[in-house]
């Protein structure tokens, strides 16, 4: 096993290289690390286990003075060094291309606003070189403060003389401020009242949230909705007015200790809490957790996170229990990022607005990861990560734009070996969203100052964001498949170069393809040249299109058409009377507005329904994700039968048998776990059945399917067992915010094919 280590900081000439010297030989790994434009590379080769102690204490036992910006790391095949190098410094890489993401408060800040003699104590916006927002304060290059939204506060004497010495932590930190100088809380109520203004406010907005209290508090890229999250009374008071009946709020607690306390979490996730980035993560709950019940309703799981900025930090540190901090947004639209618009949207969910007048110039939502298989896998990335790139395998020999898909959509930009992807934009179904992404790509082109001479999108007509593409770039427009992106880009990112060969397998929802159908269940072989589907879920009919995505029971009844035939009509498992279910089936059976899909999101809706678990959904993969709640409470090793079929991965047995095993009063969790152990084995057996036909052994897993920990992890595990070398995303979400990165790569490789052929 490999660890790739690309660390953006200020690392050089402080002994770091030695350090890590002295820590891989400690630990017996080999590889190297060498300095670069930005920072440093290391590589590191050895036991699995040894690599993990390795990045866990590069974090915590690296020398004082080196500073870290951001570290991006990623668990590979092995490359064969021998012994461990300092090597010689490289100049790779365009410095030019240079904007650091927002960065967490560092100890040395948060000491300065605990301490009572500091002139900074309690002032929330204190930051330094080392911290402070970046991404989100920036108008244009070159980052100096009159470029950023920290140009209308004139620096105080004090600050100024911090900012012109070499000697001080401040030295030309660009967004520099005190309490004398720089941006201050107000605090208002639904009215629009200011009711008090600086230490004052976060003090009043703390007992506030106390006594029950909805507070919409400004932050770094946007407003958070924020309450008490000890108090079942409070969060459900959120849900209600946020119309967010159902899907888990992230929980962000004082320390790391309190975390520790309600939650069982492994050093890679205590490390991936504490990471520069402090994304929020994914982790699972103790039965003793103080936690609402209504913070992640019927989860054994809870997405939790850090303070990452002094004024978290303070209001956290006086609250002293955990909040609900949950992006502040109705429903599906973008997070409210500026005054107007919070007291707009806002005033039917908060009771209270604690905000400050430093602009925020681009909205970022909070990222969020799991750790699942050992490896972070980023869910959303966002604040923290955005916009450090992804290094690829090959070269743009023009700058190209990636347009995303349209759930969880992201765009990027190719250029040179970097691949720049946009902060989470969201699902592109409301007008606000959409007026995001356009703002989103004209944001990215004017901040990285490219003109794209290609630009991708997929190949989905009715995508807000193919449409974008075809008004605004459609002299220079390619397209490509929705799925074969999803794996260029899990190839991508884990470095597969050449002509190498995949199996692939994109499970997702939805993905439009050429043969008019919904993919979504697909096996293909691909390389960076192109793609083949080898096998795919058997199709069944989605009755009412996309209301079956609302209503996993739509689904569940045309699984139960493909097993029963007309007997579906006479099984009584769905909440559906007779009559609706004599509906359906007549439209499936008649293709009345009813595509024909081979989508495996479906088919985890249609088991979760048919299991009485769920049938009609209130966020984007309900279902999915509760039946593999549920299915983590089983120990079961049992699966179902399956067929394989000129190319179709036939479900109709494993269909019946669940009906057997309900009839049978098998527990619920148990038919879960035994239909999660059935898709690792299809997994399996296709993957054997491929390699039989063509050697290859590299098998890449990506959609958003593989979201889901079990069937990520054990079929993670159980092809690495049959010498596999499974590839899994580790730098981009498996789900369509990752998208992007796949579109652009295909557009790189399909430019240097088309360059290489000319004379
Ligand atoms: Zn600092
Ligand atoms: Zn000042
Ligand atoms: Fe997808």
């Amino acid at each position: 096993m490999r660890l790739k280590i690309d660390i953006t900081g200020l690392v050089q000439g402080v002994g770091f290289r030695p350090f890590v010297f002295k820590l891989a030989e400690e630990l017996g790994l080999r590889g190297y690390v060498l300095n670069n434009a930005t920072g440093v590379l290391v590589e590191v080769e050895g036991e699995e286990r040894k690599l993990y102690d390795f990045l866990v204490r590069l974090d915590r036992d690296r020398p004082d003075i080196s500073r870290i910006f951001s570290l991006r790391h990623a668990f590979l095949e092995e490359s064969g060094f021998s012994g461990f190098e300092i090597r010689e410094s490289t100049d790779k890489g365009d410095k030019r291309v240079f904007i650091l993401p927002d960065i967490s408060a560092c100890e040395e800040c948060l000491k300065d606003v605990t301490e009572p003699r500091d002139r900074r104590f309690l002032y929330p916006f204190t930051n330094c070189t080392n911290c402070g927002p970046r991404f989100t304060i920036i108008e244009r290059l070159p980052y100096d403060r009159k470029n950023t939204s920290m140009k209308n506060f004139s620096m105080c004497p004090a600050c100024k003389k911090e900012y012109h010495m070499e000697s001080d932590r401040r030295f030309h930190a660009q967004p520099v401020a005190c309490g004398a100088c720089g941006p201050w809380l107000s605090l208002y109520d639904r009215e629009g009242q200011v009711l008090c203004e600086k230490e004052e406010a976060l003090e009043k907005a703390v007992n506030l949230i106390r006594k029950g209290y909805i507070i919409a508090a400004k932050g770094i890229g946007g407003y958070h909705l924020i309450c008490d999250a000890t108090s079942e009374d409070t969060v459900r008071r959120l849900r209600q007015r946020k119309h967010r009946e159902e899907k888990p709020l992230a929980v962000m607690f004082p320390d790391l200790d309190a975390i520790r306390r309600e939650m069982n979490i492994t050093p890679m996730e205590e490390r991936a809490l504490t990471s520069i980035e402090r994304p929020v993560v994914i982790v699972r709950k103790k039965t003793s957790a103080s936690l609402a019940a209504s913070v992640s309703p019927g989860y054994r799981n809870a997405g939790v996170f850090l303070p990452y900025t002094p004024m978290h930090y303070l209001i956290l540190r006086k609250f002293k229990r955990p909040v609900v901090a949950t992006s502040a947004n109705i429903s599906d639209d973008p997070i409210v990022a500026d005054e107007a618009d919070a007291f707009a949207r806002l005033s039917g969910t908060a009771d209270y607005f604690l905000t400050h007048n430093r602009r925020i110039i681009r909205r970022c939502d909070d990222s969020v990861v799991r750790i699942a298989a050992g490896r972070q896998v980023p869910v959303r990335r966002s604040r923290g990560f955005v916009p450090m790139p992804v290094t690829v395998p090959f070269k743009f020999s023009t700058p190209v734009l990636a347009l995303g898909a349209y759930m969880n959509s992201t765009i990027a930009l190719g250029i040179d070996d970097r691949v720049f992807i946009s902060q989470h934009i969201g699902d592109l179904d409301t007008p606000l969203a959409m007026e995001f992404y356009d703002r989103a790509v004209e944001d990215f082109l004017g901040l990285f100052r490219v003109r794209p001479g290609v630009v991708v999108s997929d190949m989905h007509p009715g995508y807000y964001s193919t449409k974008y593409g075809q008004r605004r770039f459609h002299d220079r427009l390619f397209k490509v498949q929705h799925h074969y992106a999803h794996i260029l880009s899990c190839m991508a990112e884990n470095g597969i170069t050449g002509d190498t060969r995949v199996i692939g397998f994109a499970f997702d929802g939805t993905g439009y393809a050429p043969d008019g159908t919904i993919w979504g269940g697909e096996v293909l072989t691909a390389s960076y040249s192109g793609f083949k589907r080898v096998f795919h879920l058997s199709p069944y009919r989605l009755p009412g299109g996309d209301r079956a995505v609302r209503e996993p029971c739509r689904s569940a009844l045309s699984l139960l058409y493909e097993t029963l035939g007309d007997g579906a009509a006479e099984t009584d498992v769905l909440p559906l009377a007779r009559d609706e279910r004599l509906f359906l089936i007549n439209m499936i059976r008649k293709d009345i507005n009813s595509p024909v899909t081979t989508s495996m999101g479906r088919l985890f809706d249609g088991i979760a329904s048919i299991t009485g678990l769920r049938h009609r959904v209130s966020y984007h993969a309900q279902a999915a994700a509760e039946l593999e709640q549920l299915a983590l409470g089983s120990g079961e090793k049992g699966s179902y039968p399956f067929g394989i079929e000129k190319g179709n991965i036939v479900h109709t047995p494993m269909v019946r048998m669940i009906l057997d095993d309900l009839k049978a009063e098998t527990p619920q969790e148990d038919i879960a776990r035994k239909f999660h152990n059935t898709i690792v084995e299809i997994i399996v057996s296709t993957a054997e059945s491929v390699r039989k036909e063509t050697g290859i052994s590299h098998a890449a897993l990506s959609g958003g399917v593989f979201q889901n920990t079990i069937l990520m992890e054990d079929a993670f595990n159980a092809l690495r067992q049959r010498g596999f070398v499974p590839l899994v995303h580790q730098l981009v979400p498996p789900n369509d915010g990752g998208i992007a990165l796949g579109q652009a790569v295909f557009a790189a490789v399909h430019l240097n094919t088309a360059q290489s052929s000319l004379p």
